[in-house]
């Protein structure tokens, strides 16, 4: 397969939506399905909404996914394209956003596993070309950044480099030769995270995980770094916080007293795909990247030249209407 190296094109973000399935225990409670996918590109409110609702009856996005979708079909058609662009060398990042407990964790390590076998099984057919491959996991708990494959748990700083902009210092980085090489390194960092989880018990609703994948290539006789021919890029796998860490304001629209509720990293992610894909009004313009610790690490990775796939995972269950209606509501900006 021939590689074409894409540069210099603004990208639209590819943003679907997964419906996971109702619970065991939101069924035994008597919870009821909210949602409905109508078709291939629209969700819709299964409710007769009452008169002049300010909420849209139905929402289209690039691809919906209902509670009875497989992973490996949300991979194929909500993340494969992007995922693969690295091989081409240009960065790209695929998201996972929406509420605690929508799925997020789960969609995450299907689509990784799967976008790393793809990537594996391109690389051993490539016949033309030298492949390093890479992987980091960090996590960013509180605007902290805390290494995934350290044992030390000592917090990390972020360097501004001239050439490669924001780094985070000291972060381990380990060669992976193949699958199950890589496989053992997440499992390492999902072990990781979890020693975490037991201390603070709701860390991963508070905490964002990225998971780089950096993927360096040149051709076979051609010295390794020459410019002309190299290609180098990462691809970054974000499960991040519960969305609810993003509302200003609670079920009652009361403005929350605690800060520590909101979450800087994910309001500025907000603030900046808001940006990066907005109409006439917000788009152009600063972007702040530089006002969280998530958006510096994935500056180069987000807008510009990158290649971008936002999977919003919702519950279908009617007891969280108003987060999913949120998380419908940042799908929607986020196009
Ligand atoms: P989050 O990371 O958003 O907090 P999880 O991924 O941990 O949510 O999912 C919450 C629970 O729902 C887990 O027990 C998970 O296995 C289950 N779950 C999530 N999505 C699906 C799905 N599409 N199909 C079946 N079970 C799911
Ligand atoms: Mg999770």
């Amino acid at each position: 397969a021939q590689l074409t190296r894409v540069r210099g094109r603004e990208e639209k973000i590819f943003v679907t939506v997964r419906v996971r399935p109702l619970s065991a225990k939101e069924a035994a409670r008597g919870d009821v399905c909210d949602w409905v996918c109508t078709t291939d590109n629209t969700i819709a409110f299964e409710h007769a909404l009452p008169e002049r609702s300010p909420f849209p009856a139905a929402y289209s996005f690039d691809r919906v996914f209902g509670p009875g979708s497989r992973t490996q079909r949300v991979y194929e058609e909500g993340a494969k394209d992007v995922a693969l662009s690295v091989l081409a060398g240009l960065n790209s990042t695929i998201f996972a956003y929406g509420q605690t407990s929508s799925g997020k964790t789960f969609t995450m390590r299907g689509v990784t596993e799967s976008a790393i076998a793809d990537i594996f099984e391109y690389i051993q057919r490539d016949s033309e070309r030298e492949f390093v491959l890479k992987v980091s996991g960090l996590e960013i708990y509180n605007e902290v950044v805390k290494d995934l494959l350290a044992s030390d748990n000592a917090p990390l700083r972020l360097l501004d480099d001239k050439e490669k902009g924001t780094v985070v210092d000291k972060l381990k980085e380990e060669v992976v030769r193949d699958v199950s090489h890589l496989q053992q390194v997440l499992k390492i960092c999902e072990a990781q995270r979890q020693v975490g989880e037991t201390s603070l018990n709701d860390v991963s609703s508070r905490s964002h995980q990225i998971i780089r994948l950096t993927v360096e290539s040149h051709p076979y006789g051609v010295a390794r770094g020459s410019p002309a021919t190299s290609l180098l890029a990462s691809l970054n796998f974000v499960d991040l916080a519960g969305s609810e860490r993003a509302s200003q304001t609670n079920a009652d629209g009361a403005r929350l007293k605690e800060g520590a509720h909101i979450n800087r990293s994910l309001l500025t992610l907000s603030t900046c795909i808001r940006k990066l894909s907005g109409g006439s009004k917000t788009k152009g313009g600063h972007i702040p990247y530089r006002d969280s610790k998530l958006t510096r690490i994935l500056q180069h990775s987000l807008g510009g030249n990158a290649r971008t796939a936002i999977i919003c995972t919702m519950s279908p269950a009617h007891s969280h209407v108003e987060q999913s209606r949120n998380t419908l509501a940042f799908a929607t900006r986020a196009k």
